[in-house]
Parts: structure tokens; C-alpha cells; sequence
């Protein structure tokens, strides 16, 4: 009976499972990824720990130290001294734009468009801008050339963190993108279907979406039906 339950309960559950881990094969071993929360994931393989965007509210508490640790942008939910401090241990690597350099002084600065080498990572920044989507001001939520998307490549393969953006030419240009999280929120990003209109354009074999508080992931996914694009959709704000 007790089991005849926990089956029950089981296919209840429903489809948006709370940030389960996201395990990848590659070359050179398994990366196992985990939404933290929001923007913030942790990113595991063998002993090394990377954290991309660890900020608050995301629950920090117990979590391991980072060899690495990725910005994309200076914005609250994305970069976050306390938390970046409580991550660290000696010899962390931080990489970021020169804009959260200025904060966080101790990062390593990474440019739109350059690439580097850590462990056995390849790190390159992509550009991540409002291109529609502006303040009543008439400036961009987010500047070309402030903030970093990711695509980080590890044994042959390639994943893609774009950071607070919409679908831009940079964007839609990525070539073997195998797994990209991708971003939707008005007013600072995008839409759920233009988030889909630019990921079909780049096509990554897995889109997931991520910061999309609020917003309709269910249309992002129905919207890439037919690609050949395998759409996860998680929890990102479970915790
Ligand atoms: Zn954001």
C-alpha cells in the first residue's frame, strides 16, 4: 500500500520539477548543473565548483566553495559582494566584466567577445544587451558592453549562460550550442516568445529557461515545438 502511494503521489507531481540537477556527458566527464535560484546555478564536475551569479535571496547557506565564480552584470540579482565573499575561499577565481571589476575588485576582467582558459574551461563572453526593451529614459535596461552572457566550453561541448539580454545579433549568431539558459522577463529582457523566436535561430540542442520569474515558460516551450529543440523547464524559485 505505503508503496502503491508513493507512486500515486509520484504521478501527480507535476511536470516542473524543483531544480533537479542537469547532468551532461562530455569528453572529459559529467557536468552537473544546478539552478540556485533566479540567475544563480552551480556548475560541478570532478572536484571543481563554479558559481554563476550567486546573489540574494538565493539561499547560499551550505553550499561549497568556489574555484570559480562568474558575473554577468552589476544589476542586485546578478552580482552580490556578500554573497561572492561567502562563496569564496583562497585562490577562487572570479571572472566578470570591468563594470563589476569596479565592485568586485578582485575579479579578473573578461571582455564582450574575449575568450579564456581556466582549468579545463574555455570562457567566453558574449555580449548582452537591450536591443527594444528600453527605460522610459530611452536607455537600455542593460548597455552593449557592461555585462557578460557565458558560453563555457568543456570537453567538446557547450554551454551558454546569455545573462540579462534579448535575442540579439550575437545571440542568434552562437554556433553548437548545446545546452543555453536562456532569460525572459519584461520589462528587462524579453518575452517568452521573442526568447523563443532567438533561440530558434541559434538552435541549441537544450534551452532552458531561467530569471523568468513570472513569466509564461509553458508558451516558451510550446513555442519551440517541432524544432528539434529539447525544452527543460524548471524551478528556478523553489527554494
Ligand atoms: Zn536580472
Amino acid at each position: 500500500m505505503k508503496y502503491a502511494a508513493a507512486a500515486l503521489l509520484i504521478a501527480a507531481t507535476p511536470a516542473l520539477a524543483a531544480a533537479p540537477v542537469q547532468n551532461f556527458s562530455t569528453s572529459l566527464g559529467t557536468v552537473r548543473i544546478t539552478p540556485i535560484y533566479h540567475a544563480a546555478a552551480m556548475i560541478q564536475l570532478g572536484r571543481d565548483i563554479i558559481y554563476i551569479d550567486p546573489a540574494k535571496p538565493a539561499k547560499i547557506d551550505g553550499l561549497a566553495p568556489a574555484d570559480l565564480i562568474l558575473i554577468t552584470d552589476i544589476h542586485g540579482d546578478h552580482m552580490d559582494p556578500a554573497d561572492i565573499a561567502a562563496l569564496s575561499k583562497n585562490g577562487t577565481t572570479i571572472i566578470a566584466p570591468a563594470a563589476v571589476q569596479k565592485t568586485v575588485t578582485t575579479a579578473r576582467v573578461l571582455a564582450n567577445g574575449e575568450s579564456t582558459r581556466w582549468h579545463d574551461w574555455k570562457i567566453t563572453a558574449v555580449p548582452m544587451y537591450n536591443v527594444t526593451h528600453l527605460q522610459p529614459s530611452g536607455a537600455p535596461y542593460h548597455d552593449k558592453g557592461r555585462g557578460n552572457g557565458y558560453v563555457l566550453n568543456y570537453g567538446g561541448k557547450n554551454f551558454y549562460f546569455a545573462g540579462d539580454t534579448e535575442g540579439t545579433p550575437e545571440m542568434r549568431a552562437l554556433k553548437d550550442i548545446d545546452v543555453a539558459f536562456i532569460p525572459m522577463n519584461l520589462p528587462y529582457t524579453m518575452t517568452p516568445a521573442e526568447a523563443a523566436d532567438a533561440v530558434k535561430a541559434f538552435h541549441p540542442r537544450v534551452a532552458i529557461p531561467y530569471h523568468y520569474k513570472g513569466q509564461d515558460i509553458e508558451a516558451f516551450k510550446k513555442a519551440l515545438e517541432g524544432t528539434g529543440i529539447e525544452v527543460r523547464l524548471l524551478d528556478w524559485y523553489a527554494q
